[in-house]
């Protein structure tokens, strides 16, 4: 049990995880900003990620994804990922010494050599292009460098997995969305997407793509999660998936959280500008308002890193924890700080530390390489 780690084994964990280029695919952080106003730059008892949270756990390059709920349509969303972008570059402004954009591989070692946080910048959904290439160009023109191609529902070109199919995976259109990204160098991301997509997505894509944040449907079998044969396939693609440590993503006995955010997300009314933005708002603090009570632990994240080991490969598996994206991370795990918690686990169990590091960031350095070309 995690609660008899040793002084030593922290110890040893967290100079492991400070050598470490610590990636984390996907946190949900930038939306307390935007919705909460909180300041990043302080450290907080709330949500799960700050700076100094990250420093102090050696993640020191996450993914910061712009999630806009699928309630937003058309041009809404693009509004609300505009708004989103904002909130991200009023962080880089007010803490320039402390955190820079990243858009490449190269930008990421540089900065964290720097000792500053590198900031890589996705957004969670197909839906925020609203059907527009020239959108999805924009949005790289403003640093973004990935995207998941759907949030919990269908969009108009890709089915999702926690939704009825109706495309029978891409599109033709969604076909030409993958190849643009290629061509721009954008991860593709396949979290959220449902089997089909995610095969078809291989089929297209001339790059490595990522599961930015999934874990394991053999040991808690919800949709969001992915079957054995899905890593096998990631491997031969040569893509990286990040283990998300959701509390129903971990364990089964908490899928019902899972449920209710995609049931709240979906069942929204129809409204605009202002309004919608205020429900959001209320969304926003209803899911990430308070910590719930769960059965996932620590222990329980470690046995899908060994499985997804086991499947995939050593040189496939990374972290995508969606912190701030869920409203209850697993016991031992509670915030991003104790990341050196899971390193410990993983050391424990027998990791060599050079394995650990390819989890920790090195194998998703090298698929953010491979599709930035840099
Ligand atoms: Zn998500």
């Amino acid at each position: 049990m995690t609660d008899t780690i040793a002084h030593e084994e922290i110890t040893r964990a967290r100079k492991l995880a400070a050598e470490s280029i610590g990636i984390d695919s996907h946190i949900d952080t930038i939306q307390r900003v935007l919705v909460m106003h909180q300041d990043l730059g302080k450290r907080s008892g709330a949500g799960h990620v700050d700076l100094p949270r990250l420093r102090d756990g050696g993640m020191h390059a996450p993914f910061f994804a712009f999630w806009v709920p699928v309630y937003y349509e058309g041009a809404e969303a693009v509004r609300r990922t505009l708004d989103l972008r904002d909130s991200m570059q009023s962080l880089l402004d007010t803490y320039p010494d402390e955190i820079e954009l990243a858009t490449t591989a190269t930008d990421i070692e540089r900065i964290v050599k720097a000792g500053k946080v590198s900031a890589f910048l996705t957004i969670e959904g197909g839906h925020q292009i609203a059907d527009d290439l020239a959108v999805l160009r924009m949005y790289f023109m403003l640093g973004i460098r990935s995207m998941t191609l759907t949030h919990s529902r269908n969009n108009n070109w890709a089915d999702a997995a926690t939704d009825k199919p109706a495309h029978n995976g891409l599109t033709g259109f969604g076909k030409k969305v993958v190849r643009e990204m290629n061509r721009l160098g954008m991860l593709v991301d396949v979290s959220h997407v449902s089997d089909k997509t995610f095969y078809d997505a291989l089929d297209v894509t001339t790059k490595p793509v990522i599961v930015s944040h999934s874990s394991m449907r053999a040991l808690s079998d919800v949709p969001r999660n992915v079957t054995d044969e899905m890593l096998r396939a990631l491997a031969k693609n040569r893509g990286v998936i990040g283990i998300n440590f959701g509390e129903g993503f971990i364990n089964p006995r908490d899928a019902e959280a899972l449920r209710l955010a995609i049931r709240i997300e979906t069942s929204a009314p129809a409204l605009t500008g202002k309004a919608l933005d205020e429900y959001a708002a209320a969304d926003v603090h209803k899911l990430f308002g308070s910590r719930v009570e769960v059965a996932a632990t620590v222990e329980g994240v470690a046995d899908h890193i060994d499985h997804a080991v086991n499947v995939a490969g050593i040189d496939h598996v990374g972290i995508g924890s969606d912190f701030d994206g869920v409203s209850g991370p697993p016991n031992g795990l509670e915030d991003v700080s104790k990341m050196p918690v899971l390193v410990a686990v993983l050391l424990r169990r027998g990791y060599a530390e050079r394995d650990v590091k390819k989890i920790l960031g090195e194998n998703c350095l090298r698929v953010i390489r491979e599709a930035t070309g840099q």
